[in-house]
């Protein structure tokens, strides 16, 4: 077994381990980990100075995510965008591919919250997505992501890479993972050289916050760049974590020290269980002012908004407001005019 893999199996997953090591608040947790897993590493539970703190409030579960009735489980319409089960088909050119359903921690927000790490979602079947994907020459670009899929072995995912590899119109392959920023330990030496033999290959990555920039999650970071692999990193604004202007700055400049390209600053999704992290996208300008012209040109990321019903990703520079403020307009790749509702 390799060090990761004994990790994982040291990982707190019950309220009661949890209430044992903090003296938590007496909320009964139990029915939110019954409805949504918890899992969290030694190592991200080590990051947690005090109860609800960044760190706490992204791994912790909170009896608010059973009290958000006013959202769908699945906003963005990923299961009517299946042509595959765990396939997402949205952009012509390029596809999602969800390789795995397992995460090393359980993030409270996390936008497919309905189904990653439990039994309800089922990873891709691997033959029958590269068949689809085989047999569509306009895709371009697969994403690899789930679920985690650096929680898969180095075999397992070697073998997914190498089909991918062998069908010519894939140009470039991405990994999102949030396993630099919540184990480590899992970027090996070993992980990185066969990571290497499928260039091109972009590593998005998923901090959150100033303090999960550790030795530990640099040293991650550093084997995957040294291998020749960009990376990048998709945070999401979230309140009580990121959405200070300063924090939000310091997070992208520390990800620039540590060879990694900010990339996206998601607008929270509209998913079930998650409005207590929902900033307003007026709060997400005021954040975002903070970076260009301040700093480095190189840690001022996009900020976009992932439309519901599976619209696309649009820039949140580009919406317009109604002159009150209430309403949001933007306009997507496809040229059509939306309304984004915020609640
Ligand atoms: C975000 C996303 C992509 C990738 O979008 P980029 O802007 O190219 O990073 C592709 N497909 C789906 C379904 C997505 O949600
Ligand atoms: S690592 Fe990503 S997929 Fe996994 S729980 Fe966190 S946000 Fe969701």
């Amino acid at each position: 077994m390799e060090a990761w893999e004994h990790s994982l199996k040291k990982c707190i997953t019950s309220p009661e381990e949890l209430a044992g090591l903090f003296h938590a608040p007496g909320e009964n947790l139990a029915p939110v980990v019954g409805r949504y897993p918890m899992r969290i590493t030694p190592y991200y539970l080590g990051l947690i100075r005090e109860p609800g703190d960044p760190i706490w409030r992204q791994c912790v579960p909170d009896p608010a995510e059973l009290h958000d009735f006013t959202q769908s489980p699945d906003p963005l319409d990923e299961e009517r965008l299946s042509p595959v089960p765990g396939l997402i088909h949205r952009y012509p050119d390029r596809v999602v591919f969800l390789v795995s359903t397992a995460c090393a921690v359980y993030c409270r927000f996390c936008m497919r919250k309905r189904g990653v790490g439990c039994q309800g979602m089922s990873p891709a079947p691997v033959d029958e997505a590269v068949a689809y994907i085989a047999s569509k020459p306009q895709i371009r670009d697969v994403i690899l992501s789930g679920g985690d899929p650096l929680l898969l072995s180095d075999d397992r995912l070697d073998q997914i890479l190498t089909a991918l590899r062998r069908i010519p119109h894939v140009e470039i392959i991405r990994i999102g993972t949030r396993a630099p920023v919540t184990l480590p330990e899992r970027v090996t030496v070993k992980l990185a050289r066969m990571l290497k033999r499928h260039q091109p290959l972009y590593v998005n990555t998923h901090f959150n916050h100033p303090s999960e920039i550790t030795e530990q999650s640099a040293r991650a970071c550093a084997r995957l760049a040294d291998a020749g692999i960009q990376l990048g990193n998709q945070s999401v604004l979230l309140k009580g974590v990121n959405d200070e202007p300063q924090v939000m700055r310091e997070l992208m400049q520390r990800l620039l020290a540590i060879r990694v390209r900010p990339y996206y600053i998601h607008q929270m999704d509209l998913v079930q269980g998650t409005a207590h992290f929902r900033t307003r996208v007026a709060d997400g300008i005021r954040v975002t002012a903070a970076l260009r012209g301040h700093t480095s040109g190189l840690a001022v990321p996009h900020y976009v908004i992932d439309l519901p019903g599976g619209k696309g990703k649009v820039e949140v520079a580009s919406a317009r407001f109604s002159p009150d403020g209430s309403r949001i307009t933007v306009r997507n790749y496809l040229g059509e005019e939306i309304e984004y509702r915020e609640t």
